[in-house]
């Protein structure tokens, strides 16, 4: 557990650093920095955290997680002390991950909050960040060749398309389970603002179940990881330093990694979040991967 890291937690929006994750990162005492890096191995691929938005969620941790236990709620402190504000107050990040290939084509996982007058931004702490984000580390929109959502609440497709309908990276295929857009309820948001611009610039594609995407200098897998929606993925990068499993939101607070029985009161259905949640970390395990995580104040964690 890489807790050192997480010891003092800043929010520096417009600043620019990149770091190596080694075990010597510790020291450094940063935290949810814009743009964090874990380089490529020689000829591999890397692994971009984006940080597009942090602040506080509407809902109090405990409405948020009724089910924790004083125990649970202390042992989640020392994971991810930043997540921790006044008056049970709960801070998070609004976090995207690149991973680059050599050659600099561009996979990003999820697209975060969005601009002013995107679904999240009605309840959004701040409006999102990450085309600054991106340029502040070299990549372009035309580099992205896949877009890759985790699941289709409005905190996940913020970017993927602008308010105008415009699918925000034109040569990007939006990857999503099908399973997920067949869930939706038809007069969603979720469908207005992301679903039907997409399929009508035909860029939206369907996956069913778990997909292996190779990739120069190593592979994407995405895995259906059902339950905080019907059709949520997780997507495990291999070929880097490290295997890094970018989680989406199957843990959303350090709560669900200290205690991963606890349930989150948005989960579409608790019991297969759960199973969801418990299987992911033991796949994390077994492959030694590192969690990437979408909204923990750090944005690469050791599975416990
Ligand atoms: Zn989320």
């Amino acid at each position: 557990m890489l807790e050192a890291e997480m010891s003092n937690p800043t929010y520096p929006r417009h600043r620019t650093r990149r770091g190596v994750l080694t075990g010597s990162a510790a020291a450094l005492g940063v935290a949810a920095l814009p743009a964090w890096t874990l380089p490529r191995s020689h000829g591999g691929l890397e692994v971009l955290a984006l940080l597009d938005a942090a602040g506080p969620f509407p809902w109090k941790s405990a409405a948020a997680f009724p089910d924790a236990t004083t125990d649970d709620w202390a042992r989640a402190k020392r994971l991810d002390p930043a997540a921790f504000g006044p008056d049970d107050g709960w801070n998070l990040v609004f976090r995207c991950f690149a991973v680059r290939r050599p050659g600099g084509r561009v996979t990003l996982v999820d697209t975060g909050v969005g601009p002013e007058g995107s679904p999240a931004s009605s309840w959004a702490p701040v409006p999102g960040r990450l085309p600054d984000a991106l340029s502040e580390v070299g990549i372009a929109v035309s580099d992205v060749e896949r877009v890759v959502l985790t699941h289709l609440h409005e905190d996940h497709y913020g970017w993927a398309v602008l308010p105008d309908g415009t699918p925000m990276f034109p040569d990007a295929r939006y990857v999503v389970q099908h399973a997920e857009v067949a869930s939706l309820d038809a007069g969603s948001s979720s469908i207005s603002y992301v679903v039907d611009p997409l399929r009508r610039a035909g860029q939206l594609h369907e996956v069913q179940g778990r997909v292996r995407v190779p990739a120069a200098g190593g592979s994407l897998t995405l895995l259906p990881t059902p339950g905080h929606t019907v059709g949520h993925q997780s997507v495990l990068v291999e070929g880097g330093r490290r295997r890094i499993l970018i989680t989406g939101d199957v843990l959303v607070h350090a709560v669900q990694l200290a205690a991963p029985e606890v349930s989150y009161a948005l989960e579409a259905d608790p019991a297969t979040a759960r199973r969801s949640r418990l299987a992911l970390l033991e796949l994390a395990r077994e492959r030694r991967a590192l969690l990437a995580t979408a909204h923990l104040n750090h944005p690469f964690i050791e599975p416990r």
